[in-house]
Formats: structure tokens, sequence, C-alpha cells
């Protein structure tokens, strides 16, 4: 199955441009570039996520939690959006629900203008490798493995070829400044190096979307700022829509929009528009 398939009920395949893993020129309308073998994503001038009345409870009867209560957001190609907001406030759940890690209770989320409900498990495993670029707080690196390794990996698992793979992870590596990292494995590598291994592991596939949760929490200021820039810059290059759910406040200069997550609910962050969560 390709990724058309599952994200695209009318498929519109990449037109002209460059295949966004390999950079090869594409001529043709196929459903995998003919050089690297990267499933190709669709164009589609649409937000890359939109979420509708999430709800989800965990639980039930005196014990459930109200972990969402109606909460809505559309991101749009290259937008970087931060979500703020108390421990307990809904951020995990909400991540984990945009990025099909979980079932919200009620509520749509739409991928690229298709609804994730219907999909079969399957569906959902490709989307979120193919679809989706997750960075998290405990960075989540192999340790067996070199950063090369690590940020390949992905790329391996969608197909593509071992030279165009190790072509576009070392790419990678030196945009985020760490071509002098590639052999080491995490234990040798600080917080930061590591948090932006993980970052060059998620954007590897050139997936539309990457969600990340408390990306900074484990790192000091000045690493945390670094592993930020870096995200948003190379997200906005590739033009992949961002979701950052952190107390780190921090984070906000950083942000195309900065909304506050408390009790399950999502709100404006700035005073001045407390009305909607949409642009
Ligand atoms: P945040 O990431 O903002 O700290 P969470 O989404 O982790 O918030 O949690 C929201 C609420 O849901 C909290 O009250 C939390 O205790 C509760 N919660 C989170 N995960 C579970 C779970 N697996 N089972 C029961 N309650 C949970
Ligand atoms: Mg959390």
């Amino acid at each position: 199955m390709t990724v058309n398939s599952v994200t695209n009920p009318s498929p519109n395949p990449v037109r002209g441009g460059a295949c966004p893993v390999c950079e090869t020129p594409i001529g043709h309308h196929g459903a995998l570039c003919s050089s690297c073998r990267r499933p190709l994503p669709a164009i589609d001038a649409g937000p890359v996520l939109e979420v509708s009345d999430l709800e989800h409870t965990y639980g039930s009867g005196p014990t459930a939690v109200h972990a969402l209560r109606g909460m809505s957001l559309r991101v749009q190609p290259g937008e970087v959006v931060l979500v703020v907001g108390p421990s307990g406030g809904g951020k995990t759940t909400a991540l984990l629900s945009m990025g099909l890690l979980l079932t919200p209770s009620s509520g749509t989320v739409n991928h690229s203008g298709v609804e994730t409900r219907a999909m079969t498990e399957r569906q959902r495993s490709r989307q979120r490798l193919l679809g989706i670029g997750f960075v998290f707080q405990q960075f989540n690196l192999l340790e067996a493995l070199t950063a090369l390794e690590n940020v390949t990996l992905p790329l391996r698992y969608a197909g593509v070829r071992t030279a165009p793979a190790t072509a576009r992870a070392t790419r990678l590596l030196d945009d985020l400044g760490l071509a002098h990292r590639a052999t080491s494995r995490p234990r040798e590598l600080s917080g930061g190096e590591k948090q932006r291994v993980a970052v060059a592991r998620a954007l590897a596939l050139a997936p539309r979307l990457i969600l990340a949760d408390e990306p900074t929490a484990n790192l000091d200021s000045a690493s945390g700022h670094q592993v930020a820039e870096h995200l948003v810059r190379a997200a906005r290059h590739q033009r992949s829509g961002v979701v950052v759910v952190t107390h780190d406040t921090r984070l906000a200069d950083a942000a195309d929009r900065v909304l506050l997550l408390e009790d399950g609910r999502l709100r404006e962050s700035s005073p001045s528009d407390p009305a909607g969560t949409r642009r």
C-alpha cells in the first residue's frame, strides 16, 4: 500500500518539484520516488492537521478524568503552533490523539484532509511513519545505534534505498550542527545533541506534520533554545506543520501562534483575542 492510498482517497501526486528526501527532480506522476523509493506525499494546499471537538475521558464512573473537553485546532503547512499549559492540562493526551497513538473518545482528527478514525491499524502505522515526525521529551533514540543510524532508520523502514537514506540522514545531521557526531552513540551525546538527533529523525521523511511533546524539558535553557530553533527552521524549510506542546513558555518566540490548553480546553493565549482557537 502506498501513502497516497492511505492519506489521499483521490490521489493528487507530486508534480514537478523535487523529492523532499533525496532532492531528485520529480518529472512524473508516481506513488514512489523513482530514485530513492520514498512514497511521495500528495500536494495539498489545505491544512496539514485539523482537529475538531476533541474529547477524551480516561476511565469511567466517579474516577473518570476528562482530559480533553472539546478541543479544536487547525495547522497550515509550514506553521509552527505552540500549545502551552499547566501539567495535567491535557497536552500529552492532545498530542497522542493528533499523532494517532490514542483514539479519542469523540471528535475528529484529519491529516491533510483525510479523516483518520476510519483508518485500519495498518493504515495508521503507515501514516505515523510517513506522515508524522515525533519528538519526545525522553529523546527515544536507540542506544545501540549511532546518531546516523538512528536518523536513517525511518528512511529504511519506508523503503528508501541505502545510499539516498544515508545521504539524507547525513545532510540533516549536518544542518543540525551534528556532522561531527554522526558516528557517536546516544550515551556519548549531551541532552541537546540527543534531542537534535531526534529532531533529524523526525524530519527524515519530510513528514507534513511534526509533533513534539515537551522537547526541551530535559534540556538547559541554551540547548533548549537551540533545539527549538533547529526544529522550527527545518520544519519551515520543508513546509511541515509543527505542534509543540510544552509548559516551557520560553519557546513562544519561535512560534507563529501560542495557544493555551487548560482543563482540556484550548484558547488563544493572548488576552486581546480570547474568542477562538483559529486564525
Ligand atoms: P499534560 O501533558 O498537560 O500534563 P495529560 O494529557 O498527560 O496532561 O493528562 C491530562 C489528565 O489526564 C491528567 O489529569 C492526567 O492525570 C490524566 N491522565 C493522563 N493519562 C492518563 C491515563 N493513562 N489514565 C488515566 N488518567 C490519565
Ligand atoms: Mg504531558
